[in-house]
Formats: structure tokens, sequence, C-alpha cells
């Protein structure tokens, strides 16, 4: 009986194997505002941020928090949205920005042809959590089962492309070890 069990959940799981619980725009009370263009799809890049801001950790805090960011890129940086096109929240779950398709504003000279998936707090110092880790590495896994990111895709931070501190040197200590990695500056690094 096992056995059948292991066999069926195997069937189920090639199905979706790889996709984590993404929290929709509706879900954490995203404001509902005018979509930027649409990128070319697969894209070749995935950039690594973080928010450099407070952690979180259950759905009801990390909705709080992201909208606190979308407000903070609308009202004072005057971007259209939420420059992000994912976030990991401390609870392990992704919060949907941006999304797959739209351009986003989160790395100079690369937002039409990346993701930027940003992990909630600050990890200059602190290691993001094993959850937080597995959320985002099964987010890029699913982009490219979906092909939203080519397959040969580079994973980068934010600092192989500008002078910044992001995504913090402890989670860049980690995302040098995923396949895929590129780090060093990118052509266009800039200051
Ligand atoms: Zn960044």
């Amino acid at each position: 009986m096992f056995h059948i069990f292991l066999l069926l959940s195997l069937c189920i799981g090639l199905e979706a194997a790889t996709c984590p619980e993404i929290v929709s725009r509706a879900q954490w009370g995203a404001r509902n505002v005018k979509s930027s263009g649409a990128m070319a799809l697969p894209v070749s890049h995935v950039f690594i941020h973080h928010t450099a801001g407070v952690t979180c950790n259950n759905k009801d805090t990390c909705s709080r928090v992201a909208r606190q960011i979308q407000n903070y890129h609308i009202d004072t940086r005057k971007w259209a949205d939420i420059g992000y096109s994912f976030l990991v929240g401390g609870d392990g779950r992704i919060y949907e920005g941006r999304g797959w398709k739209a351009v986003g504003a989160h790395t100079y000279g690369y937002n039409s042809k990346a993701i930027g998936l940003s992990f909630m707090g600050n990890f200059e110092k602190v290691a993001s959590s094993a959850a937080m880790l597995k959320a985002a590495r099964n987010l890029i896994d699913c982009g490219v089962e979906k092909k939203f990111i080519s397959a040969s895709r580079q994973i980068h931070g934010h600092r192989d492309a500008k002078c910044t501190a992001c995504p913090g040197a402890a989670l860049y200590t980690i995302i040098q070890k995923w396949v895929g990695f590129k780090g060093g500056k990118l052509p266009g690094y800039s200051c």
C-alpha cells in the first residue's frame, strides 16, 4: 500500500514539481496600479536582492511589509509599482510583485531581461532561513519549468550590477553556490 501511495505522489509531483506557494497581489492587498511593459520571455537573468528592511514571519505581517514596500516604491521613489518581480517572505512564502511577465524596477540595466527576487529583511550579517532559501530556489525552478526563465539562466546578486551591498554579504555567500550563479562585475556595472 505504501508503495502505491509513493508512486501516486511521485506522479502527481511531476505535474507541479517545484512551484512554491505564491501569495497573489490581491491576497496581500496590493494597490491596483497600471502594469508596466512586458518582458520578452524566457528571461536570461535572475537577480537576488534583499529589502534591507524588516522581516516578517507570517502571512499577515509579510503582507503588511509588502504593502509598505509598494507604497515606498510608488509614493517616494515614484515608480509605477513595487519594483521587484517577487518577494520572499520570512514565512517561506513568495509574494507576487510585478510577476513573471512585467518589466520591473530592481536592477539598473537589466530590468527588461531579468526577474528580480527580493528577500524581505536585512541579510548583511544574518543568513536567511532555510525556508526562505528553499522558496526562492523553488520559484526559480518553477520559472524555468514554466518557461518564464531560460534553463541556461544566470543568477546574480544585485551587487554584481551595481556598487551596492544588496543582497547583503551573508545572503550573497549562499547564492554563490547556486547552479547558474555568475558573480563579478557584469557588463554595464555602475556606481
Ligand atoms: Zn537590490
